[in-house]
C-alpha cells in the first residue's frame, strides 16, 4: 500500500494518469476489498456526479458483504432522490455531529471532491478514518486524504466507481448502472460536453445493455421543473450582460429575484447555459446571491483555452479548465466587478502574447 504513485501525502501534484492511475485503481480496489465499515460520501451541494458515484458503489460493496453505507453534507435535491440507496443516504452538514451509525468506519471514501474542507459534517470522519480515500476527478485536486485516485481525464468521478466497481469483480447491476449512468450523463452535459470520449460512451453502452433507460434519467433529471424556475429563469436572462466585444458573457442574480419566485435551494435552475451559449461567448459566469452574510455563489465557464479553475483557486474555489465555481464574500456589485475584471485580465493576457487576437473558441 506504498506505491508512490498513489501515496504521496503533502506532494504537490496528486494527479495521475496511464499506468499510474491503473496502479491507483487497483490500489484502491485493494482497500475496499479488505474495509469492514465503508463510509461512501462526495461535496456539499453534492450533485448528480457526487451522489451517482457513491450510491453505485455501495450497491457493489453491499452486494460483497461489506458494510458500506452513503452520508452527504447536504440533502440530496428532489431531483436525485429516484437514484438507489437515495432515501438511506445519511445528511451531515458542515458543524453538526456525525451520527452515531457512521461512527468506527475503517474506510471513508470521497468521491467527486477536489478538498476535504468540501466535506462539510463528514471531514471529520474521514480525517479519522485509517483509510481516507480521495477519488476524484477535478484538476484543482488538493491530494488529501490517506490514499488517493485522482485522475483528471476521466470524465465523471462516476466512470472512476464504474471502473473500480468492475475491478472488485462485482456484478454491474442495473441499479449501479443507473447511478453511474446519471453521473456520466450530468458531468457530460448529456454526452456533448469536450470531456465526453470514447470511454464515456462505452460506459454508457454497457448500461444500457443493462436495463438503463434514458429517458427515466432526463424525465428525472430535467422534467420536474416548476413554472417558478422558468420565471426566476426568464429574469436571469434579462439580467445577461457581455463585454463589449462580447468575449465574457454574465449574469448577476439578486437574492430577491430567487426569493420573489420562491425557488428552493436544490431546485435552482441550471443557468450558466445562457452566457454559455452567446456567439461570441470565451468566459461565461453566474453569479447568485446568497441569503445574508453568505456572499456570493460563482459558476465558471470557460470556451476556449483559457482555463477558468485558476481564477476559481485564487479565490478558494476549485473545478475543472472548463468548469469551475468559488464562492466570494461582498455584495453582488462587487463580486460582480472582480470575476469581470479577472476574465478581462485572463484574456487580457491572451492577447498580449497572440497579437491582440482573442482566444479561439474550441467548444
Ligand atoms: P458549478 O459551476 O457549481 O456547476 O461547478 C463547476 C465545477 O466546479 C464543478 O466540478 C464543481 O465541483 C467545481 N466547484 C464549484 N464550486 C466549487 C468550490 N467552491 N470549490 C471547489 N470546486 C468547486
Ligand atoms: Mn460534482
Ligand atoms: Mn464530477
Amino acid at each position: 500500500m506504498d506505491d508512490a504513485a498513489v501515496d504521496r501525502t503533502g506532494a504537490p501534484d496528486p494527479l495521475v494518469e496511464g499506468e499510474d492511475s491503473e496502479r491507483a485503481r487497483a490500489v484502491a480496489a485493494g482497500l475496499l476489498r479488505h474495509a469492514r465499515r465503508v463510509v461512501l460520501t462526495s461535496h456539499e451541494r453534492t450533485d448528480a456526479d457526487g451522489a451517482g458515484s457513491a450510491l453505485g458503489l455501495a450497491l457493489a460493496l453491499k452486494a460483497a458483504g461489506i458494510d458500506a453505507r452513503c452520508a452527504f453534507p447536504s440533502p440530496l435535491p428532489e431531483n436525485l432522490r429516484f437514484l438507489p440507496g437515495a432515501a438511506e443516504a445519511a445528511v451531515v452538514p458542515a458543524g453538526s455531529e456525525v451520527p452515531e451509525a457512521l461512527r468506527g468506519a475503517d474506510c471513508v471514501v470521497s468521491l467527486d471532491a477536489g478538498s476535504a474542507d468540501r466535506l462539510g459534517g463528514l471531514r471529520p470522519l474521514g480525517e479519522g478514518a485509517a483509510v481516507f480515500l480521495n477519488v476524484d476527478h477535478h484538476a484543482s485536486n488538493d491530494g488529501f486524504g490517506t490514499h488517493r485516485w485522482v485522475d483528471s481525464s476521466y470524465a465523471a468521478t462516476g466512470a472512476m466507481a464504474f471502473e473500480l466497481l468492475c475491478e472488485l469483480g462485482s456484478p454491474l447491476t442495473r441499479d449501479a448502472c443507473l447511478c453511474f449512468y446519471t453521473a456520466l450523463v450530468f458531468d457530460t452535459g448529456g454526452f456533448a460536453f469536450s470531456n465526453t470520449d470514447p470511454r464515456t460512451h462505452r460506459m454508457a453502452a454497457a448500461c444500457l445493455e443493462r436495463g438503463v433507460r434514458p429517458q427515466e434519467v432526463t424525465k428525472e433529471l430535467h422534467r420536474r421543473r416548476s413554472a417558478a424556475s422558468w420565471r426566476l429563469a426568464a429574469e436571469a436572462v434579462e439580467a445577461l450582460r457581455t463585454s463589449e466585444d462580447g468575449a465574457i458573457a454574465w449574469i448577476a442574480l439578486p437574492r430577491a429575484s430567487i426569493e420573489r419566485h420562491g425557488v428552493p435551494e436544490g431546485a435552482m435552475p441550471d443557468l450558466v447555459e445562457i452566457p454559455v451559449s452567446l456567439a461570441a461567448t470565451r468566459i461565461a459566469a453566474v453569479l447568485t446571491e446568497l441569503p445574508a452574510g453568505e456572499g456570493v455563489r460563482v459558476s465558471l465557464r470557460s470556451r476556449c483555452p483559457l482555463g477558468v479553475h485558476a481564477i476559481a483557486a485564487r479565490h478558494g474555489g476549485g473545478g475543472h479548465a472548463r468548469a469551475a465555481g468559488m464562492t466570494l464574500k461582498g455584495t453582488l456589485a462587487e463580486a460582480e466587478r472582480a470575476v469581470v475584471d479577472e476574465a478581462k485580465a485572463a484574456l487580457a493576457g491572451w492577447a498580449a502574447t497572440h497579437r491582440g487576437a482573442l482566444p479561439p473558441q474550441d467548444a
